[in-house]
C-alpha cells in the first residue's frame, strides 16, 4: 500500500496534489512519499518482532539524504555496498555501529575508511577480500567484524541481472567451501568472525527460494558452532519483492517473509539482520513526467514523455514494467487506446512501454510511473546532458525539494579544459 492515491480527480502524494508540485519544480521529478516509507519499515520490524533484530535499509535502492534520515529516525541500521554509500549513511546521522558494509570488491581505502569512522560488519566474500581486510585492520591495531557471504546455490526465480544466490553468480564463497574459508578467516590476524551473510537477489516474488537459502544457513551455523566459531549473527539480505504490474500475481508479504526466518533460523539465539531496499523504497516514489507530444506513427501512437532512459533505466535494463497513470483521473468509462511510451533519447531501448492502455491524453500532461522510489534515481545518469532529474519529499501537505535540479551550467563547469587547448 501506498499514500499516491486520486483525491478529487486529482494524483496526490500524501495531502499534496501532484500538478503543485510540477508547478514548482518543473518535469520530470521524483516524488517519494515519507508515509510511506515509514510504513514499509514497520512492516519489517513487524514482521521481525520478537526476535533480536535489526534492520539494515539498503542504501544504494535510494541513497537520498533526506531518505537516509527518515530511515535513521525511525531505527534503521544501513546496508551501503561502497565508501560512497558509507560516507552518505554517516553523513545522514547513522553511526557506524549500525552500519554493514557488503560488496564483492571493496577495496583497502573502502575498508580503510569504514574501520576507522566505525562499522557494525563487513560482510566479506572471497579469501582475497578477507587476506586484505585482515592486513588494513592489523595496520591500524584494529579487529574487523566479519560475516562471509555465502553462496547457498539456490535459484531465486528473479530477472538474470539480479539474480546472485547461483552458483555462477560472482557473489559470496561456495557454501560447500565454507568450512575451509571459516578456518582460514578464524586464524587470520585482525578478523573477528561473528556470522554468516547471505543475499540471494532482488526482487523476489516467491517466498521458496528464501526458505532454501536461510534452512541451509541454518545448518551452516550448526557446523560452524561445531567446528569451534562463535557465530551469533545471521545477515540474510534483502530481495523481497514489490507488486509493480496491479495484477494478482502479488509478492508474498513482510509478515510473510518473517515467519519464514523465524521457522528456518528462529532456534539458533542469533541476532537476525535483513537488508531490504526495494520493498520500503520502491513503491514511496514516483517519477513524474510531462507529455511533450503525442504522435501518430504507422500503425502505432506514441506519447513522447520529457522524462526519458537515462532518468529511469529498469525498463531498458531489466524489461521491467511500470504501472504509468495520468496524473489527472481518468473519467469513469473513458476510452483506453495503446500507446507506446517513450522518452526523447536518440536509443529505441528509451522505451517505458509498448502498446500500453491510456485513457485519453494530450501534449501538456502529467503522467506518474509507479513504484519508481527504488533503483530511479539512484540509476539516472545525464545521457544526453539531461540533468539529474530533481527529488521530493512530501510529508504530509508538505513538501520540499532534496535534490534540486542541476543547471545546464552546473553539468557544463564540471568539465575542465586542458591548458593545452
Ligand atoms: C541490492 C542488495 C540488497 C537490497 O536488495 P532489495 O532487492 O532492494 O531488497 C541487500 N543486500 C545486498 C547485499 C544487496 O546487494
Amino acid at each position: 500500500m501506498d499514500h499516491f492515491l486520486y483525491r478529487d480527480g486529482v494524483l496526490h502524494a500524501e495531502d499534496v496534489p501532484l500538478p503543485e508540485i510540477a508547478a514548482a519544480v518543473g518535469t520530470p521529478f521524483y516524488c517519494y512519499s515519507t508515509a510511506t516509507l515509514t510504513r514499509h519499515f514497520r512492516l519489517f520490524e513487524e514482521a521481525l518482532s520478537g526476535l533480536d533484530h535489526m534492520i539494515c535499509y539498503a542504501v544504494k535502492s535510494n541513497s537520498n539524504q533526506a531518505v537516509l534520515r527518515v530511515m535513521a529516525e525511525l531505527g534503521a541500521g544501513m546496508d551501503v555496498v561502497s565508501g560512497g554509500e558509507y560516507a552518505r549513511a554517516r553523513a545522514a546521522g547513522v553511526p557506524g555501529a549500525r552500519i554493514v558494509f557488503s560488496g564483492v570488491g571493496k577495496t583497502r581505502a573502502e575498508m580503510a575508511r569504514a574501520l576507522e569512522g566505525g562499522i557494525r560488519q563487513f560482510n566479506v566474500e572471497s579469501e582475497p577480500e578477507l587476506i586484505a581486510l585482515s592486513e588494513v585492520a592489523t595496520a591500524r591495531q584494529l579487529s574487523a567484524p566479519v560475516t562471509i557471504r555465502v553462496n547457498p546455490d539456490v535459484d531465486a526465480r528473479t530477472h538474470a541481472k539480479i539474480a546472485t544466490g547461483k552458483a555462477e553468480n560472482k557473489f559470496g564463497i561456495p557454501i560447500a567451501r565454507a568450512r575451509e574459508v571459516y578456518a582460514e578467516a578464524a586464524a587470520l590476524p585482525g578478523i573477528d568472525v561473528i556470522g554468516i551473510d547471505v543475499h540471494i537477489g532482488s526482487q523476489l516474488t516467491d517466498l521458496a527460494p528464501f526458505e532454501a537459502a536461510y534452512t541451509k544457513v541454518a545448518e551452516l551455523t550448526e557446523t560452524l558452532r561445531a567446528d569451534g566459531h562463535a557465530i551469533r549473527r545471521l545477515d540474510l539480505g534483502g530481495g523481497l519483492g514489490i507488486p509493480y504490474a496491479r495484477d494478482n500475481n502479488a509478492p508474498p508479504l513482510p509478515l510473510e517473509y518473517g515467519e519464514v526466518v523465524k521457522r528456518t533460523v528462529g532456534h539458533l539465539g542469533c541476532e537476525i539482520e535483513i537488508e531490504p531496499g526495494r520493498l520500503i523504497s520502491g513503491n514511496a516514489g514516483l517519477l513524474v513526467a510531462g507529455v511533450i507530444y503525442v504522435k501518430s506513427g504507422e500503425g502505432r501512437d506514441f506519447l513522447i514523455l520529457d522524462a526519458a532512459m537515462n532518468d529511469l533505466i529498469r525498463p531498458a535494463m531489466y524489461d521491467a514494467w511500470h504501472d504509468i497513470v495520468p496524473v489527472e483521473e481518468p473519467a469513469a468509462g473513458a476510452d483506453y487506446a495503446p500507446y507506446d511510451i517513450v522518452g526523447p533519447v536518440c536509443e529505441t531501448g528509451d522505451t517505458f512501454a509498448r502498446a500500453r492502455p491510456m485513457p485519453p491524453v494530450a501534449a501538456g500532461d502529467l503522467v506518474a510511473f509507479r513504484s519508481a522510489g527504488a533503483y530511479g534515481a539512484v540509476m539516472a545518469s545525464e545521457y544526453n546532458t539531461r540533468p539529474l532529474v530533481p527529488e521530493v519529499l512530501v510529508h504530509e501537505d508538505q513538501f520540499a525539494v532534496i535534490r534540486a535540479r542541476p543547471s545546464f551550467d552546473d553539468i557544463i563547469n564540471r568539465d575542465t579544459i586542458p591548458s593545452w587547448l
